[in-house]
């Protein structure tokens, strides 16, 4: 089974799998599975993950080695300038109706992997296929890749939809999309209940598929969903959680003779896209509507989409919003500021001014401006002119190097999402404990969320089985350059 090739790399993405209850679970016996990988690999608890962070903005940034003012996918929801149009790859089903479910689902199935992301950039797909090797993809929704593919659409989308059958989309030659695309033909796991493939269990037989065919590609990634919407609703510290995607990982071990031999073929990384934070259980506390805090303006309405009166648009990306104004002459970025800074439980205001981004905080003194170059440098060797007041952004300076506190990564991660697509908005990021709301947005009150800054939305551990490299920083943004020197 072994080839003389490098091993085969498999890459096991937990959506919100995080540090704390990891390290509880295994202390508690409940994830053998990960603590054996653990303990025959290495273990980084703190890798940074890009910002805005949610998903699509992260895989993204795993699969191209790049943040988003690069690979131009702003987050799950923001403002397409040049269409005039709100984007929303699917934050709540009640505001894709009211978007249009046509266009939304345009959106996500077509137009985020075939022109939102950037064509500047290359997948870590693309990459491998055009050395002449195999890449797979197993449910990501960020996938782009150099084979032509078709979705087997159901009929309730083709029903009620313009979209045509046979529109083709680009993937790794290895590619499954839930029940849109498999690799298996089995047809357990896909009911509309189940996600229509988008789970654990379905994950796990497309894999065991390509494992026990001997088909298994340079380079697979694989998506856990799950774990997410568990953390959403129960908190951070869910374990039962994690347990049950450990007993997923174990099925995959279970499928070699030992668990030795599983690490002994492959090379595994078990990685974390995004933490969340903690959300208040009082809902009047939890949420900040942001419709309220700019009420005297006009904001975009959903179903209207941009009318001649409108003033601002709202792009709700949980504890993240892009905030932007249709007209700058008429309602400035500084004013826009100057409400945000009324909200104390906002604790990130940034936006650009000249060559500069200037960082302000709700209810706080002082502000922060700082720009690319300069003498300053961080702990990823890329150097900083700043001034102001370093705690808005926890960090310290010590002789020439910044350290960085609660906001990790943080003037790379800002300066990235400010300069990730067209418009004039400032950007607002939530403290621990709460999550902004517009029209239609989802809520955690009493669980978790992300999308936010700070470092509970940020970190993810990294678990490396089967070689003693690793990425030469721990930052999502490394993975892919370290994955392709794997591949060699
Ligand atoms: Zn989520």
């Amino acid at each position: 089974m072994v080839s003389l090739q490098s091993k085969p790399i498999i890459m096991l993405v937990i959506d919100t799998l995080m540090d704390t209850p990891l390290q509880e679970a295994i202390k508690g016996d409940r994830a053998p599975a990960l603590k054996f990988l653990m303990e025959k690999g290495k273990y980084f608890p703190d890798v940074v993950s890009p910002f805005p962070t949610m998903s699509v903005n992260v895989d993204t940034t795993i699969l191209t080695g790049t943040y988003c003012n690069e690979h131009r996918l702003p987050g799950l929801v923001w403002f397409d300038s040049e269409e005039n149009r709100l984007v929303n790859y699917g934050t709540h089903i009640r505001e894709l109706w009211k978007l249009g479910i046509s266009q939304s689902l345009e959106d996500i199935l077509f137009h985020m992997n075939g022109s939102h992301i950037s064509k500047d950039v290359k997948t870590i797909h693309e990459q491998i296929e055009e050395q002449g090797k195999k890449s797979a993809s197993i449910n990501a929704l960020v996938y782009r890749g150099n084979t032509s593919h078709t979705y087997k659409l159901p009929r309730l989308i083709t029903w009620f939809t313009s979209i045509k059958k046979d529109r083709p989309t680009f993937a790794p030659t290895v590619f499954t999309y839930g029940s849109l695309k498999k690799i298996s033909g089995s047809n357990r796991f896909q009911r509309l209940w189940q996600k229509f493939g988008f789970n654990n269990s379905f994950s796990v037989q497309e894999l065991t598929h390509l494992i026990e065919t001997d088909q298994l590609p340079a380079f697979t990634i694989v998506y856990f969903p799950e774990l997410d919407q568990r953390v959403h609703k129960n908190g951070r510290m869910d374990i039962q959680g994690i347990e049950k995607v450990d007993r997923h990982l174990q099925k995959l071990l279970n499928i070699y003779d030992t668990w030795e031999e599983a690490i002994q073929h492959n090379i595994w990384i078990t990685i974390g896209d995004n933490g969340q934070a903690w959300i208040d259980s009082n809902r009047k506390i939890a949420l900040i509507d942001l419709r309220e805090l700019f009420g005297e303006y006009n904001i975009m309405k959903l179903k209207k989409g941009v009318q001649s009166h409108d003033q601002i648009v709202l792009a709700v990306n949980e504890r993240m919003s892009y905030v932007y104004t249709l007209d700058k002459e008429k309602l400035s970025m500084d004013e826009l500021v100057h409400v945000a800074k009324n909200e104390e439980r906002i604790d990130v205001i940034a936006w650009k001014k000249g060559s500069y981004i200037e960082v302000k905080a709700g209810k706080e003194e002082g502000e922060l401006r700082f720009r690319k170059g300069g003498p300053l440098i961080d702990s990823y060797n890329q150097s900083w002119d700043i001034e102001g007041n370093l705690n808005l952004l926890d960090m310290t300076v010590k002789g020439k190097s910044i350290h960085y506190g609660d906001y990790p990564d943080a003037l790379e991660r800002l300066y990235s999402s400010l300069y990730s697509h067209q418009g004039d908005f400032i950007i607002v990021s939530a403290k621990p404990g709460y999550e902004f709301i517009g029209e239609g947005s989802p809520t955690h009150v009493g669980g978790a969320s992300h999308g936010g800054l700070h470092k509970q939305d940020s970190l993810v551990p990294l678990v490396v089985t089967g070689t003693n490299s690793q990425p030469s920083y721990l930052r999502m943004k490394e993975i892919k350059e370290w994955v392709l020197s794997l591949i060699g």
